[in-house]
């Protein structure tokens, strides 16, 4: 049987089933568009983000990492435009009151909108298109007039009155946090441009309908990087940074033929130009990570906003300026749930149907698994934890399990994506004098096993 891929549903359901991401609030009836990251998902999160900061960070040496506070100064928002211009088009159902994004149900039937329309002009294109235009949940056509919602989440910190007249928002984008922590970073670290910020962080938004799992969400987590450079170098700047993240993204093991350029048709005023890099989910190409040329627009504001200049001084040239950015910005979850699509597989194997997760070793939550070959043999189940303690001690992700017999502990590794299975037998023991010390290395792939000695095992799997 050839390899397929999955479903959204078979996805979802092994997140689940094998510890990888559950509902948020599960046994109160869930929280929508919010989820936890089990046991393996953690790992598989945090190898994501280790990545992309090696990818960022540490294979560069003009780029300093950040970790910005969540809550920030309310001005901040002012200043960005988010208190005004960062909000959906919403419309509800008169008969069902079930909410929906207006330019979500206008794309779903070939029209396009974006959210970026002001209220005049998506209320005349949804009037326009009204007679298709069904209830998602009831399927009735009848909506309240579109209305933008602002996405921004309020909290009441620090204010103790009642009335919460001036809210701190939980932070919208990550990078707002580095365009006002510019200042500092070139004041403390002294770099030369052009230069970047990176930080990985959580972000909050009020979706009006979060959906299609990991994907939209109302909490979720950023990997931005903005970077600063001489206005004139800005577009070069630009297409040496979409070639680095296409380049970091195929280094994840992602499939060349999932993934794919979109240029934006309308860009926000003040944007240069804006790509984004689409992976083929399996409800079709959709948005993962997007690479911006943003102008001075960030800076500028923010300098108007707080007062304070934020310009950039060559001594050498004697000149002073507001940098231009261009930005990476992309989201953990959208990419997990990318790298979990394009891993997912299923064939046949010794005449079973068989899932496994085709991940990149490094990415896998689990390195390496090691099995004594039975669990009632103290001798053999000393020797493997001996393996283990060794191999754990290395990679840190490895896992013992000694239940049930060896080829359903094989399937369980492979359908959370572990590359290798160790395994501890009789011969290891010694039963053939030639083969002690040896073990079986068996590839997750195709299921092929060799022996190897134990001696050689982490130069092996590293
Ligand atoms: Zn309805």
């Amino acid at each position: 049987m050839a390899e397929t891929g999955g479903t959204m549903e078979s996805i979802i359901a092994l997140a689940k089933r094998r510890g990888f991401v559950y509902p948020s609030s599960e046994i109160y009836g869930g929280f929508a568009g919010v989820y936890d990251f089990g046991p393996l998902g953690v790992e598989f999160e945090k190898n994501i983000k280790d990545d992309w900061w090696k990818t960022t960070v540490y294979e560069r040496e003009d780029i300093f990492g950040l970790d910005s506070a969540i809550f920030m100064n309310p001005k901040i928002w002012e200043a960005s435009g988010h208190t005004k211009g960062f909000s959906d088009p919403l419309v509800e159902c008169k008969e069902c009151n079930t909410r929906s994004r207006a330019d979500k149900m206008l794309e779903d039937i070939g029209v396009v909108a974006d959210e970026k329309m002001d209220e005049e002009e998506i209320n005349r294109i949804f009037s326009e298109h009204r007679a298709k235009l069904k209830c998602p949940a009831c399927g009735k056509q009848s909506f309240t007039s579109v209305r933008k919602f602002n996405l921004l989440v309020k909290s009441n910190l620090g204010d103790f009155t009642n009335n919460n007249s001036a809210p701190a928002y939980l932070r919208g984008e990550t990078c707002q946090g580095i365009y006002v922590n510019f200042k500092n970073v070139l004041d403390s670290q002294h770099p030369k441009l052009p230069f970047g910020i990176a930080q990985i962080g959580k972000a909050f938004r009020n979706e009006i309908s979060p959906r299609q799992f990991l994907f939209r969400g109302r909490e979720f987590e950023q990997m931005e990087m903005q970077y600063f450079v001489r206005p004139e170098e800005e577009m070069a700047e630009y297409e040496r940074l979409r070639a680095h993240r296409m380049n970091a993204i195929l280094g994840l093991g992602i499939k060349p033929e999932n993934l794919r350029w979109k240029k934006h048709e309308k860009l926000v005023f003040y944007a240069k130009e804006a790509y984004d890099i689409e992976y083929k989910y399996p409800w079709g190409f959709d948005e993962m990570e997007g690479v911006h040329a943003r102008g001075d627009y960030d800076l500028t504001q923010h300098a108007k906003g707080s007062g304070k200049a934020l310009e950039y001084f060559d001594d050498e040239k004697n000149e002073r300026f507001v940098p231009h950015i261009i930005e990476s910005s992309g989201g953990v979850g959208r990419l997990f749930l990318a790298l979990l699509c394009d891993a997912y597989t299923e064939d046949e194997m010794g005449g079973e149907k068989r899932v496994f997760l085709k991940l990149k070793p490094e990415l896998a939550p689990v390195r390496v698994a090691v099995f004594p070959l039975l669990k009632n043999r103290p001798e053999l189940v000393s020797k493997a934890r001996e393996v283990y303690v060794g191999i754990k001690k290395q990679f840190g992700n490895a896992m013992f399990d000694d239940n049930g017999n060896i080829g359903k502990r094989y399937r369980r590794q492979d359908e959370i994506g572990t590359p290798h299975c160790v395994t501890v037998d009789f011969d290891t023991l010694g039963e053939k004098p030639e083969l002690k010390d040896t073990v079986t290395l068996r590839d997750r792939d195709t299921g092929k096993q060799e022996r190897i000695a134990i001696a050689d095992l982490l130069s092996k799997i590293g």
